[in-house]
């Protein structure tokens, strides 16, 4: 049986993704849908479309997570809304906090699994790491997120739901007021975020809302392995900086370690780069660089890595490899690192070295869940 409706649900021919039933007593999750679906599951019980921009404002707004403290709506409204859905964030399984600040939760998602998101603050600001799959098909092999299968695509909800567990962390509601320590989103967590385009499409237009959670585009960054066939419709259709992880100057190595290039191979991957749309001096995209020992960091491979970016607005951001329990790499010396930034430099090329943050709780992509999964299994 499905709810009686008070009014005719409009029918725009967008895609609802809230059956609302009395079969299933299951209340639909508001936290991901977008602004018409959220009219459209509101308009289900009669109400009309204003209630909707409330409702939206009060959830990504203000931060409320229980429909009684919407104090704009009837008390009625509030407890009929209560009986059909709910505005329900990810559970924190674990939270830790590194000596540097830096914090990572493993969330129990709405949907299932369990993900990592890190925040890293930087003085008055900084970037959450949010995550776009439970576990990762890529098996790049210095990744300990590569080692755990892929479980599922993060739905939007999983996905907004990250930043507003962080949003509630740290107290930054109202949306609007003031700068926010949340100030940037790098998606560079679990996953791989164009192989589940539509899902963190969704989930990034909610978040860059003006009206909401309001994070500019410029403040988004969208890393990928280099997944060619959607970069261009990641420039167009959500905007964000594009940053890529290179890893690697010749296919015989990055073949190996990033084995997503076996399909879209180094030069394919670097003439999407060039035509990102939107890609100038002062949106440049980002190259990661993990800087692994022996393998990766020779000075012949920083003059390459100069030769294949030449012409691309954008900087190389070298990442001092976190290593994991059975990882086959070491990070590089601190003065090879210094070496190799040098050669970019000298290309004209900003080259900053990411500091190791974290590295007291886990802080590589894949570990913090690794661990608990094996501080299970010892349990058991
Ligand atoms: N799949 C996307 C986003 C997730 S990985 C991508 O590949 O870009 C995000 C970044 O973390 C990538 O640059 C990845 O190479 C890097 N990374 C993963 N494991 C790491 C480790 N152990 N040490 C340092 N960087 C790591």
């Amino acid at each position: 049986m499905s709810l009686p409706c008070k009014t005719k649900a409009r029918d725009n021919g967008v895609t609802v993704h809230t059956e609302i039933s009395t079969v299933n007593k299951k209340k639909v999750n508001l936290i991901g849908l977008n602004r018409e679906e959220l009219e459209n599951a509101i308009s289900s019980l009669g109400y009309e479309n204003f209630r909707a921009k409330q409702i939206w404002h009060w959830i990504y707004h203000r931060g409320v997570t229980h429909f009684e403290q919407m104090t704009t709506l009837a008390k009625t409204v509030r407890k009929e809304l209560d009986q059909y859905f709910d505005i329900q964030r990810p559970s924190i399984i674990r939270e830790q906090l590194s000596s540097d600040k830096t914090r990572k939760w493993l969330l129990g998602p709405p949907g299932g699994g369990e993900i990592e998101t890190v925040f890293i603050p930087e003085n008055d600001r900084g970037a959450l790491c949010i995550s776009s799959q439970v576990g990762c098909a890529l098996s790049c092999k210095f990744c300990n997120t590569g080692t755990q299968p892929l479980v599922r695509n993060l739905t939007p909800s999983d996905i907004v739901g990250q930043m507003l567990v962080a949003r509630d962390t740290y107290g930054e509601w109202p949306s609007s007021e003031g700068r926010n320590l949340l100030s940037n989103i790098v998606m560079m967590g679990m996953g791989e975020p164009l192989l589940n385009f539509e899902n963190v499409k969704r989930a990034l237009r909610i978040i860059m809302d003006p009206e909401g959670i309001a994070v500019s585009k410029r403040r988004i960054t969208l890393s990928t392995a280099g997944y060619v066939p959607l970069m261009e419709r990641c420039g167009e259709e959500i905007g964000v900086n594009l940053a890529v992880s290179l890893h690697a100057v010749r296919n015989d190595l990055r073949d190996e370690i990033v084995p997503l290039n076996r399909k879209f191979p180094i030069d394919e991957l670097l003439h999407a780069c060039r035509a990102y749309p939107g890609v100038n001096n002062s949106r440049r995209i980002t190259f990661e660089y993990i800087m692994l020992k022996g393998i990766n960091d020779s000075e012949a491979d920083a003059k390459e890595l100069c030769r294949l970016i030449r012409g691309i607005p954008s900087k190389v951001n070298l990442i001092p490899f976190n290593t994991w329990p059975g990882a086959p790499y070491e990070c590089s010396d601190e003065n090879q690192i210094k070496k190799f930034a040098q050669i970019i430099n000298a290309e004209g090329y900003s080259s900053p070295v990411r500091r190791p943050r974290g590295r007291d709780i886990y802080a590589a992509c894949g570990q913090l869940k690794s661990d608990t999964e094996r501080k299970v299994r010892a349990r058991n």
